[in-house]
This record gives C-alpha cells, structure tokens and sequence, in this order.
C-alpha cells in the first residue's frame, strides 16, 4: 500500500477523464432527469456518460442543476464517490452531491455538495442560492399548477363548512340563551371542563373503632362531547371560514390559471403558494373546531346530557328531551322550551375537507 494509493483506491478509466464538451448551452431537465436515474439504479456517478472527472479550470464558474443521494446500500456499505474536485481517486460523497454545468467549459460535473466551495467560495455560494431559486419556483409551479382542480373545489367545499358553521353558531345561541336565560340552568359550571360529574354517596370507616361514616363525594360520571358549545363567551365558528374563502377566490377570478401562475413573478408566486397553504391550514382547523362543536347535538351527547340530567346526584338538574328536529330544555319535564335543529345540520353530512398536500420548501 502507497500513500496515492492506499486500500480505497479508485480505479478511474481514461473515458471518465475525457472532457466531453457537448453542453454548451444549459442541459435540459430531461438530461438531469436521465443523470439521476442512472445514479438511483446503481451506477457510480464518476462513469456517468455525461460526467467529466477533471478539476474545474480556474474561474470555471459552476451552475448546479440538481442534487442526487447514491442508493442507501452504497452509502451504508462506505462505497461513497470519488469527486473530481478535491478527491478524484478517493470516496468522498454519497448524499446531496451536485449536478453541475459549467457553462465557460461545456461540460458536466458531478461534485461533492459543497465541494466547489473550497476553490471559489462565492461562486459556489451563489450558484446554491440560484438553485434554490429555481427548485422553489419548481415546487411552487407545481403545487399551484398541480393542484388546479383541488384549489379550484376549495372555495365551494368552504361556503358549504361556513353555512354549517354559522348554523351552529345559530343553534348554540340560541340554546345557550334557552338554557342560561330562559329557563335560568346554572349549566355550564357543571359542563365546563367536558366531564359531567354527580354526587355519590360513599361509606368511609373512621376512627380506631371503625366507625361507618357516610359521605358524600363528587364522581366523574361520563365526558360530554361538544360541551364548548354551551360556553357564553363561544367565538364564531363562520367568521372563521372567512380568511380562507377569500384566499381560495382567487383561482375562481382567474379562468385561465396556468398563464396567471407562470406569469407571476417568482416572489408573488411564492407567497402566493404560502397563503394558500397557510389557509388550507387554518380551514382544517375551522372544520375539525366546527365537528367538535357539532358533537353536542348528536345522539350520544344529548342522551349523555339527558341521563345525567336526571340521574339523583346531578348536582345541576335539566331535562333534555331531542328529535331529528329539536331539542327541549327544562329545569322538569313539564316546563319546557326548544331550539330547532337547522336543516343544514340534520342531514348528519360533515363538514368538506380540503384535499391538498402541503407545499414542499426547497
Ligand atoms: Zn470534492
């Protein structure tokens, strides 16, 4: 074993030396596209048909057009790449390594990650901020142009969540003004935490003669879904819808969609990716707080309610009574007042989700 060649020697054949100037205008995509495939199949990037292994020639100026990983098993088992730059006949790199055109040579490179930076730091710098440039307005196009039909049922499948919304918001006050002022329930105290508790009697033994003693102790009794509902200071689940509406009207005031994205400049287009995203976010939380809320009317809710209503130790006694169609509030059976269940709601349909992926950040 020598110095310049040492166990991990690489043997590089003269066809990887040659300098294959045939680039002289930028590579396509599909030419990085074909480099990538080769390099996921297995194949070493120094013997890439397109690669040149020579050191860039001084003020060479590299433009990076794509990132690559060798296969997990090579990077695993050490057999990492050597790379023309800095370690033309040694392993060096198996993760994010640089396709890189070098437009004053012609020629293609494929580099180490930061490698280059060690022989022209600015250079190097400024090509990976270009790059990233690029692969943001790439992931950018991508998701506003990928996405259309999605984006396009937002604002529909949104007005649709804000009507059902609102009708809950409607019913809750109503039911909140039922219970609290009509009929004078001290209710929610006793619901605000989401578990109904009673008082139950328990027989504790006292004292060093054992005595029985009776007591009397408050027991959780069942978790009433949907309780926030009855909370007077509840905030508008509909105003909620509204941010995100708005943002997702924008693709129904642009008929042809493809020219208003791509004609955008990149920092519009980007923020534009953001908001909608942002606001796909803030719809699924609108809708999850909206099916939370809705939980009161179903069912099992309002049978809990009812059941603990009249159970003996409810510290707080209400009747419920409920149809399809209404819900009757009492301090007893007999004196009674209801709220309608809105039409929107009785159907039992949930609220629309939105269906997009999130937006990918280079
Ligand atoms: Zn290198």
């Amino acid at each position: 074993m020598t110095d310049s060649k040492s166990d991990n020697y690489i043997e590089i054949p003269e066809e990887a030396r040659r300098v294959k100037p045939d680039f002289v205008i930028r590579p396509t995509s599909g030419v990085v596209k074909e480099i990538k495939q080769r390099i996921k199949d297995g194949n070493p990037p120094y013997l890439d048909p397109y690669h040149t292994h020579t050191k860039p020639l001084p003020n060479s100026k590299p433009i990076y057009l794509g990132e690559f990983d060798l296969p997990e098993k090579d990077i695993k088992a050490g057999r990492l790449s050597p790379c023309p730059c800095c370690s033309p006949e040694h392993p060096k790199y198996g993760r994010k390594g640089k396709i890189a055109w070098f437009p004053s040579e012609h020629v293609i490179r494929l580099l180490g990650p930061d490698c280059f930076g060690k022989m022209d730091k600015g250079a190097h710098e400024q090509a990976v901020a270009e790059f990233k440039r690029e692969q943001q307005r790439e992931h950018d196009v991508r998701y506003l142009l990928g996405n259309e039909a999605r984006l396009r049922r937002a604002e529909a499948a949104l007005l649709k969540g804000q009507e059902m919304a609102a009708a809950i918001d409607a019913l809750g006050k109503d039911l909140r003004h039922k219970i609290y002022d009509v009929m004078d329930i001290p209710l929610w105290p006793h619901i605000k935490k989401g578990m109904l508790q009673r008082w139950e009697q328990r027989t504790e033994m006292v004292g060093w003669t054992g005595t029985n003693k009776e007591i009397d102790v408050l027991i959780d009794h069942a978790r009433l879904h949907g309780y926030r509902l009855l909370d007077p200071e509840a905030k508008s689940l509909a105003n909620s819808f509204s941010g995100p509406i708005q943002a997702f009207r924008i693709l129904n005031e642009h008929a042809n969609w493809n020219d208003f994205v791509i004609g955008m400049t990149d920092v519009d287009r980007h923020n534009l990716a953001v908001l909608l995203n942002n606001s796909r976010k803030a719809a699924d939380k609108a809708r999850e707080h909206t099916e939370q809320m809705r939980q009161l009317i179903s069912t099992v809710s309002l049978a809990t309610l009812r059941a603990w209503g009249m159970h003996p130790g409810c510290p707080c006694p209400i009747h419920v009574e409920f149809n399809n169609e209404k819900i009757f509030v009492g301090k007893t059976a007999f004196i009674t007042v209801h709220s309608g269940i809105p039409a929107v709601l009785a159907s039992g349909d949930q609220v629309p989700s939105i269906d997009l992926p999130d937006i990918k950040v280079a």
